[in-house]
């Protein structure tokens, strides 16, 4: 029986015995170290932790992560490895970490190449090929290459965040695998090194130069010796065993690594789907394919799933480039998810007829001609059978030529998994049948049995996938934290296995095998796994890369990963179900690595984009938070709750450098912007500014803050107070000593200067009223219903109220045009920056103090506008967890009202033209969670007939006082130049929404000054 505690306990390494790198390991680490490695070496906690999982149930912590910087330290810790002490030491390596079945998972050292090998290294656009290191992340490189007209074109639903090593390696294909086939078959030469520092270069070769090669003494040779006498000895054998699927088996490619035809040898394709236990590769060569210059999107909508997966074969017999269909399950998650407004103009609800599944078809052609023949023909099809064969289930069909459109239904359709992790319940979907193929013709009545299966046990599911390749994606639902659920796990898997044997298909037919290895010997057969297991001991006879997965080395007794391997639920488990359900987010993320996206102007998630550093991602900080539960409950401590003593700095220690894990989960803390992309962009919402918020409150309960985190919890009443004489407190804050005193004691650089004039003197000037709540209903109560049809009240942020007057007067002066009367409503102010660092009972009494003035003033029934996006969002997000009385009020950002008011009144208003074109860049958090702000601007410019171009970015690096932080510069410097520098320096005006990005753009680009809309405008309108 475990103790309850009432303080947050220390988590040394001594206390952590049971997760202490074993000793060989640290030998081995530490001489690396001395040999000067040229990468890093992780050997914390925390950055085990997070290569201890992937997209799969299991979990399996590593001994170290080792991220070599070349090709030459690669060699080097394999050649140290080769010494006699350390030949017990395993390797697995690691791309994206998106696997799905527990592929990088090792109990020893994980080499990830993600970090530093990511290179796009040449392109020959007139030979059509590129080569890149092998840690370059899927749509990286068809960047690169898109500008020569070329992608490359195997394709998965991971695509921002899987790497050309791991795509190799589980021999990944996606949508359009029947024209585009699979990694493999896109391979022209590769880089690999060997487990004794040699290095490999594969591409095809004669079989006469394979048979020279072979009569070497060198590793190398011994390989050649033995991929002679499996694949073309055993041909025979071969062939018939293989069955004739779009999916052929992976790992290890023993049919196509020989090419009988033309007499050649590729040992590429017996490292391709060889899942990391051959070889590490650190360079590819790839061909690349013409970017279709037409498409065309057919969605055709069924009235049942079956149905539509008895439509398939008829639709691939379309000549189609590929057909994808999805379940009602997943349609209706989309539905309910961001992404659902991009592409429901395509898929309209069908009047009295629900859509329970879609085929998309598409159609791709160099010519146009060519696409509109089989669209109109495949069309024609459709309304026969619509108008004549009901009982087919076609209810209805969409075409789509539009480039955006088609990409948007993609995105929705890459994204199921995610929106299915969003289920609600204990159970969740997870990945370990997930991917079996058969021959398509088989394919409907595969389904029906395997729905027979998931039904008998009831269990929910969602199922999506490439019907054209046979392959679908089903995730049943199962509670990983509860034993019987674990079980069912392997019984579904032993059945599905044995369905997908029948119907002659594989149960891996798009993400390799991973811990379903152990089914590998029964789908190989005896003769074909015996020479898998020679292949593997040539390469690996010691069994140390990547160790049981695919199979064994011949004459060891080593043994085959299994299904029942140790799960991530079994450590979720050991956290009660009231602190598993008090910090849900944390425990439903499910590891699909969405937030490791690389896409420099997309929202998700800056602080991993600046640090490449996966602690430092919404995944890793949900990783490291559920750890922490764990040990809490281990130590009889509870999170769920706050702190009940008050917190007293006397008892507070600085223990700054304590072994203590508790600094690891807080370093991870410190560098997010708080930014919230994750809380909307992430399809299970993982919030981890909620979490983050929790855990600062108890960090800082035990270890005494900073003193710059007094002063952000002040920040509001201070300046509404230094507001009172703007001047003297700019002179006091900005001359050189302060600015000295500011940056070294408190950590801040560059702070805003107060508004000269202050925003109550510019509201005076403009004679607009200026009240209290009380006032404003008194106010309210002289006036007519017109008059008050025309009052507008402003809520006050602290960011424009004090540093940024001029837009709240800008935002008076429009509506006052637009005939309106503006009256500011008394600043109360809003807890963002308390929640931010965690002061959560000051945050909670900020809140219901302002949500107590907001609830009174909606009993009045006028509109109420903030102009911060990110302050307004917290008043209805944040402010949820901490009221004490109900939410009752709605704060409109300025561009919601607007479009609301201005059809009506717009011709009271002229606008001029600009001189220069005019952009606009959304704050990231306005963007995620409030996905059309930036066209709502564009509607109501376009109503004064100016146009107004959007431009994607991610983060600017301000995030509220973050940018703002001394030890944030380099991450907040990096960010702004990912993504905004090379847009605000253009020959362009540019408009921003959010008070941090503008005040990022005067730091970073002094020649140029962002505006807010309203600004513009109101500096434009006659
Ligand atoms: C939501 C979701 C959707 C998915 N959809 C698809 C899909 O449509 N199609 C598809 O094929 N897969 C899909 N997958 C599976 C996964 O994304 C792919 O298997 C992908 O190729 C893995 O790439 P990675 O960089 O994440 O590799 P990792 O997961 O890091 O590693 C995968 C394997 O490759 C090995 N490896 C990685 N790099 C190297 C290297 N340089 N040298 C040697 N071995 C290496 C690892 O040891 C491991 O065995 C999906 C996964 C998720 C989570
Ligand atoms: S945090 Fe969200 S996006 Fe990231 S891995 Fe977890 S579930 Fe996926
Ligand atoms: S709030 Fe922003 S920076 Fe922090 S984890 Fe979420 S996405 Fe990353």
């Amino acid at each position: 029986m475990v103790q309850v505690v009432n303080e947050l306990p220390s988590y040394a390494a001594y206390e952590r015995r049971q997760q202490r790198i074993q000793s060989v390991y640290q030998a081995y680490l530490l001489e690396l170290e001395r040999a000067q490695f040229d990468g890093d070496i992780d050997g914390s906690y925390s950055g085990r932790l997070i290569a201890a999982t992937d997209n799969s149930v299991y979990q399996q912590l590593p001994q170290a992560v080792l991220y070599p910087r070349t090709q030459a330290a690669l060699q080097q810790a394999f050649q140290l490895a080769q010494q006699a002490a350390f030949r017990s030491i395993q390797f697995a390596p690691r791309g994206g970490g998106t696997g799905t079945n527990g592929q990088s998972l090792t109990a020893g050292i994980v080499i990830d190449l993600s970090r530093y090998f990511n290179q796009v290294l040449e392109i020959d656009p007139e030979r059509a090929w590129v080569r890149c290191q092998s840690g370059v992340v899927k749509d990286a490189l068809n960047d690169a290459v898109r500008p020569h007209g070329f992608f490359f074109s195997p394709d998965l639903s991971t695509s921002n965040r899987a790497t050309i090593g791991g795509m190799i390696n589980t021999d990944a294909s996606g949508q359009g695998s029947l024209v585009y086939g699979k990694t493999s078959d896109h391979i022209l030469e590769l880089r690999a090194v060997l487990l004794n520092g040699e290095v490999l270069h594969t591409a095809p070769i004669s079989l006469q130069q394979a048979q020279e090669k072979a009569r070497g003494e060198t590793l190398e040779a011994a390989i050649y010796r033995q991929v002679l006498a499996t694949c073309v000895d055993k041909r025979a054998a071969i062939c018939a065993k293989f069955p004739p699927l779009n999916r052929f088996l992976t790992g290890y490619d023993l049919k196509h690594c020989y090419d009988e035809d033309r007499q050649l040898i590729d040992l590429s394709r017996l490292l391709a789907g060889s899942e990391g236990t051959l070889a590490i590769i650190v360079e590819a060569k790839l061909n690349l394919t013409l970017i279709p210059q037409h498409k065309v999107l057919v969605n055709v909508k069924y009235d049942d799933f079956q149905s539509a997966l008895r439509h398939a074969p008829a639709l691939v017999q379309a000549r189609a480039t590929s057909v994808e269909t999805i379940d009602s399950n997943v349609l209706d998650l989309a539905r309910n998810d961001i992404i659902w407004h991009q592409v429901a103009s395509q898929l309209e609800d069908v009047a009295d007829k629900p859509m329970r599944g879609i085929n998309m078809v598409e159609f791709t052609a160099v010519a146009k001609a060519d696409i509109d023949d089989k669209v109109a023909s495949l069309c024609q099809q459709l309304e026969h059978l619509i108008a004549n064969q009901p009982e087919q289930g076609i209810i209805g069909y969409q075409v789509c030529a539009d480039g955006k459109s088609i990409q948007n239904i993609y995105a929705m359709r890459k994204k199921a998994v995610g929106l299915l992790g969003a289920t609600k319940g204990r159970r969740k979907p997870v990945a370990f049948a997930e991917d079996t193929a058969v021959p398509p013709e088989h394919l409907a009545d595969f389904i029906l049995e395997f729905r027979a299966i998931l039904d008998r046990e009831q269990l929910h599911y969602g199922m999506f996938g490439h019907v054209d390749a046979g392959v679908l994606h089903v995730r049943p639902a199962l509670d990983m934290t509860n034993p019987d659920d674990e079980q069912l796990l392997r019984k579904i898997s032993d059945q599905v296995a044995a369905l997908t044997a029948k119907y002659g298909g594989l149960m891996w037919g798009e993400h390799g095998k991973g811990y379903r290895s152990e089914y590998a010997p029964k789908f190989f057969g005896d003769e074909l796994y015996q020479e898998l297991q020679k292949l593997k001991a040539v390469f690996d006879p010691d069994n140390r890369l990547n160790p049981g997965k695919i199979c064994t080395p011949w004459g060891t007794s080593a043994s085959l990963v299994s299904v029942d391997a140790t799960k991530r639920g079994f450590y979720d488990r050991q956290i009660p179900i009231h602190v598993q359900e008090s910090y849900q987010p944390a425990l439903n993320c499910n590891g699909n690595g969405l937030c490791f996206n690389y896409d420099a102007d997309s929202a998700m998630c800056p602080s991993f984009k600046a640090t490449g550093d996966r602690r430092f991602s919404p995944k890793g900080r949900a990783t490291l938070i559920r750890e922490w539960l764990r040990l809490n409950a281990e130590h009889g401590f509870d999170a769920s709750q706050p702190p009940a003593a008050k917190w007293h700095p006397m008892k507070a220690v600085t223990g700054a450098f304590a072994d203590d894990f508790n600094h690891e989960v807080k370093a991870a803390m410190d560098s997010c912007l708080a930014c919230k992309a994750c809380a909307s962009q992430c399809p299970v919402k993982v919030d981890v500014p909620a979490f983050r918020a929790r855990f600062l409150e108890w960090y800082h309960h035990k270890y005494r803050r900073p003193a710059k985190d007094f002063l952000v919890k002040q920040v509001e009443s201070l300046a509404s107070g230094l507001a009172r004489a703007p001047r003297l407190a700019n002179w006091l804050t900005h001359n050189g000593f302060s600015r000295w005193v500011t940056k070294r004691w408190f950590g801040y650089v560059d702070a805003p200067k107060l508004s000269v004039p202050t925003l109550h003197k510019r509201w005076q000037q403009q004679q607009w009223l200026s009240m209290d709540e009380q006032q404003l209903t008194a106010h309210v109560a002289t006036l007519t219903s017109a008059q008050r049809d025309n009052i507008v009240v402003v809520v006050q942020d602290p960011f424009t109220s004090f540093y940024e007057a001029e837009l709240v007067e800008a935002f008076g002066t429009l509506a006052s045009h637009l005939g309106f009367q503006p009256i500011l409503l008394r600043f109360a102010g809003n807890g963002k920056a308390q929640h931010v660092k965690g002061y959560l009972k000051d945050f909670a009494k900020t809140a219901n103090r302002v949500a107590k003035q907001l609830n009174h003033v909606s009993q009045l029934q006028l509109p109420m506008v903030g102009l911060d996006a990110s302050t307004v969002l917290c008043l209805h997000d944040e402010y949820r967890s901490v009221l004490t009385e109900p939410l009752n009020y709605q704060v409109q950002l300025s561009q919601t009202w607007l479009l609301d008011v201005l059809p009506s009144r717009v011709e009271r208003v002229a606008v001029a033209t600009p001189n220069l074109d005019l952009q606009l860049l959304t704050h990231c958090t306005e963007q995620t969670a409030m996905p059309k702000a930036a066209s709502e601007w564009q509607q109501i410019f376009a109503l004064w007939q100016i146009p107004l171009a959007m431009a994607n970015t991610g983060c600017c690096g301000m995030a509220g006082t973050f940018g703002h932080e001394s030890n944030n510069q380099a991450i907040s410097t990096k960010l702004y130049d990912l993504s905004w520098r090379n847009k605000v320096e253009r020959e362009v005006v540019t408009l921003a929404t959010g008070f941090s990005c503008r005040s990022q753009v005067e730091r970073h680009s002094p020649s140029k000054r962002a505006l807010h809309p309203l600004q513009w405008l109101a500096a434009n309108c006659r």
